[in-house]
């Protein structure tokens, strides 16, 4: 991104225009949450003063024009993650309830048996947040199922011929990060879903950490469920997407039974409807997903390639800078086009680096980054991390060195 045009961008998200502790905001905590540009909130705010009505039921013009609006933004969001005729969108509160929806639906009885069976087994990454890993505990217990985990090595990448190792004809499900929220590292993606399909499993990707900067083609991956927020792609908080494939979305035993979501209702039972409505009982937060769909119009127009060159120029500025600070170790220093870098250092506490960089209006993220396991794993414990979008600068990343640098001396 040119200079100038970094201006124009960063002048679109209010929010940034502040001081914390007479400093300008240096927002650093992007993969906790990104914030919103003025195209987002003018979607929303224009939904909420011209079009508010409840969806789908109304004969009234209202709830005509928020059906269309709804319906509208569906098909946006869909065509943003290059979802085909098929593939099908259902809208969640977010990334967990997606990934919720998935495993409780395949791990409970509906009208046909459970998918999951005693007996069968279940992969996921030793890279996962814990939405991507409890419910599959949870899943697992439910239905007698063994959760198998493939596990990263000491640097925190995954490899091929570890889920190699794992799969059996027994692997009924393979759920797998796109990106660690912890450490920034990408696993290759593609290639383990692609592995644990043609090995028969049905395949999960976590993508709240890709959607913001990365162009996902559900057409081209072996992947059957996808999940993402909108809060991490310039969208509102409590709005998210589960989308897969017709077929295998029809195989899960909806989380929410009540309106919306029926074809009949007497005292003594209910017949369903079909997709998207079946998974999305209840009323909709409808200005959530106008506001979901133009943070995807918003990032189409900055461009894939674009922003995913900025994030990965500032994260190995990053990178390198706190690599040649004394005590610094670097996780994952050299992952891929991430937006993500996190440390630790020697003798000093991330909350106390957390804290001093606030003094100098800079905001990062610390602790175990609700990934507990994997941190375990690498044997770091809670670290400092920095994570960054399409508004930030190099001006912010010589800021941070400069923070991480003062608050080693102050704490050492
Ligand atoms: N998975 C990953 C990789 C994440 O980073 C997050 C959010 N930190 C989640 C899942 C959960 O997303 P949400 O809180 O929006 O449901």
């Amino acid at each position: 991104l040119q200079e100038g045009e970094l201006e124009r961008l960063r002048a679109q998200f209010p929010v940034l225009a502040q001081r914390i502790h007479d400093a300008p905001l240096a927002y650093l905590d992007n993969a906790a949450t990104t914030q919103v540009p003025q195209s987002v909130l003018a979607a929303m705010n224009g939904f909420e003063q011209h079009d508010r009505a409840n969806i789908h039921r109304g004969v009234h013009t209202l709830s005509q024009r928020a059906t269309d609006a709804y319906e509208r933004a569906r098909a946006g969001v869909k065509r943003f993650v290059g979802a085909d005729a098929s593939h099908e969108l259902v809208f969640t509160s977010g990334t967990t309830e997606a990934l919720n929806m998935v495993a409780q639906g395949l791990s409970v009885s509906g009208e046909a048996p459970a998918v999951i069976r005693p007996g069968d087994e279940i992969i996921v990454s030793g890279l996962e947040h814990h939405a991507n890993l409890v419910p599959w505990q949870q899943a697992a217990r439910r239905s007698g199922a063994t959760l198998r985990i493939v596990m990263p090595d000491v640097q925190g990448s995954v490899h091929i011929d570890d889920l190699k190792r794992l799969l059996s004809p027994r692997t009924r499900v393979f759920a797998l990060t796109a990106c660690s929220n912890a450490t920034g590292y990408r696993p290759p993606y593609e290639d383990l879903l692609a592995l644990a399909a043609d090995a028969g499993a049905l395949t999960v990707l976590d993508a709240a950490q890709a959607v913001g900067h990365s162009a996902l083609q559900l057409g081209t991956l072996a992947c059957d469920f996808m999940a993402f927020s909108a809060h991490k792609m310039y969208g509102p908080m409590g709005m998210g997407a589960l989308v897969g494939r017709r077929a295998t979305l029809e195989r899960l035993v909806p989380l929410r039974f009540g309106g919306d979501m029926v074809d009949w209702v007497t005292l003594e039972g209910a017949g369903f409807t079909g997709l998207p409505a079946r998974l999305e009982g209840g009323t909709p937060h409808v200005a959530g997903t106008v506001g979901m769909a133009a943070a995807a119009t918003f990032i189409t127009a900055v461009g894939h390639d674009r922003l995913e060159q900025h994030l990965g120029a500032l994260r190995e500025h990053a990178a390198k800078g706190l690599q040649r600070i004394d005590g610094i170790r670097v996780l994952s220093p050299d992952a891929e086009s991430s937006a993500i870098v996190s440390f630790v250092a020697s003798d000093v506490h991330p909350h106390d680096i957390g804290t001093l960089l606030d003094e100098d209006g800079i905001a990062v993220r610390t602790g175990h980054h609700c990934a507990q396991p994997l941190l375990d794993h690498l044997g770091v414990g809670p670290t400092t991390r920095a994570s960054f979008a399409v508004y930030n600068t190099h001006d912010e990343v010589e800021r941070l060195l400069a923070g991480v640098s003062r608050a080693l001396k102050v704490f050492r």
